[in-house]
């Protein structure tokens, strides 16, 4: 089955009992048994399985091409459950730019907990490698990140976490399966907030792990199970009902941004443009392997002021922009990382990695390419 009809089809089977085409929302937290312990059909207590969830859970082992998906009440919950494979002294490398929730996680939660971690460029491959030894588990990337959109070779990295039998995780997020999917390039497990571009209509928080081998796609079940940060049935529903639409979505998103990050290139009262889809982004290259040839909608930028109350100023000027947080909804979001998304990153920290006080982002929606534009110069005006 190709991408585009597995967005619809993929893992579903119309329900058994009335031929609905679309699975019902089975909202119920228990499951009749005829005799103690064993299930009429295989569902006992909706934390470890409800069927609204697994028609969700195998849509996402569909699209992403894992042998199992799982749902979580949010994206942090669905890294949580990685991180819960991790003991004591066990080290991590992760990408130096990543989402401020992510990050926090990392140094506020597991670090506490006596789990090391690196933060280094994974473009920079011989630094990744002088970064392993026997205690390094887990490599986590995030590609294209977040906000910067730097891009990460996930063959490369793959090809030494494979070869060292570390495991390999993808924030898959910002791409989406439609352009880009790790798991067929080497990865173990993909991430995803699903409340962005799955979901796709900002009106759910979810979060999702795509695991490419079964026994591990277990193994991280027990975990879930075991430590409950499940989605409710309602929920699951709204994502798969998102899935749906997610190769329509992410074609217009990209069209849109590739329009938004060429117009802000040529405006000149803007300074840098990130965005992986311009020719001299630093790793246009890469993410034209492994992004399949479009790069989807989120586009940052700064001012060549440099000034904070700029950026803030065409913040509050935008009109058909909203000024939120989140990203990946159908409609047009704008955000100021150092004060809203990434504000738990320390400011030092920030500043070393390029999330200056005048970077803006922008989650650009599927609306008519041509008011966008006009949004942003009346506001950059
Ligand atoms: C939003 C986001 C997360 C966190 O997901 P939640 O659903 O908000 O918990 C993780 N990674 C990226 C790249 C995100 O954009």
């Amino acid at each position: 089955m190709k991408f585009n009809t597995k967005t619809i089809h993929g893992g579903q089977h119309h329900e058994e009992h009335t031929g609905a085409v679309m699975p019902p929302v089975f909202q119920t937290s228990t499951y009749a048994q005829k005799t103690p312990g064993v299930p009429l059909n295989g569902y006992e207590y909706s934390r470890a399985a409800n069927p609204t969830r697994t028609a969700l859970e195998d849509a996402l082992a569909s699209i992403e091409n894992g042998a199992r998906g799982l749902a979580f009440s949010s994206g942090l919950a669905a890294t949580d459950c990685v991180m819960k494979l991790l003991k004591p002294n066990d080290e991590v490398i992760a990408m130096d730019d990543l989402y401020g929730g992510t990050y926090r996680m990392f140094t506020r939660i597991y670090q506490e907990l006596g789990i090391k971690f690196h933060f280094v460029d994974m473009n920079d491959l011989d630094k990744f490698k002088s970064l392993i030894n026997e205690n390094t588990k887990l490599v986590w990337v995030e590609t294209p990140t977040n906000p910067l959109m730097k891009v990460v070779d996930i063959e490369a990295i793959a090809k030494i976490t494979n070869e060292k039998k570390i495991l390999f995780a993808v924030d898959n997020t910002f791409a989406t399966p439609y352009l880009q999917r790790p798991l067929d390039m080497g990865a173990d497990i993909v991430m995803h907030s699903a409340t962005k571009y799955l979901g796709g209509h900002s009106d759910v928080i979810a979060g999702a792990l795509i695991i490419k081998d079964a026994e591990l796609g277990e193994k991280m079940h027990f975990l879930q199970f075991a430590t409950g940060a499940t989605l409710g049935p309602q929920d699951a529903y709204l994502v798969l009902r998102g899935i749906k639409t997610l190769h329509l979505r992410v074609q217009r998103h990209s069209e849109n941004g590739q329009k938004v990050a060429d117009y802000l290139v040529a405006h000149p009262k803007v300074a840098k443009v990130y965005y992986p889809g311009l020719k001299d982004h630093p790793n246009h290259e890469i993410a034209k392997k492994q992004m399949s040839g479009s790069f989807g909608g989120m586009v940052s930028f700064t001012f060549k002021s440099g000034a904070k109350a700029d950026s803030i100023k065409f913040l509050e000027d935008l009109k058909v922009f909203t000024l939120a947080e989140s990203l990946g909804g159908v409609e047009s979001l704008a955000n100021h990382p150092a004060l809203m998304t990434h504000a738990s990153i320390p400011e030092p920290k920030r500043k070393e990695i390029g999330i200056t006080d005048d970077l803006v982002r922008l989650s650009v929606g599927i609306e008519d390419a041509e008011d966008l534009i006009k949004d942003i110069e009346q506001a950059l005006g």
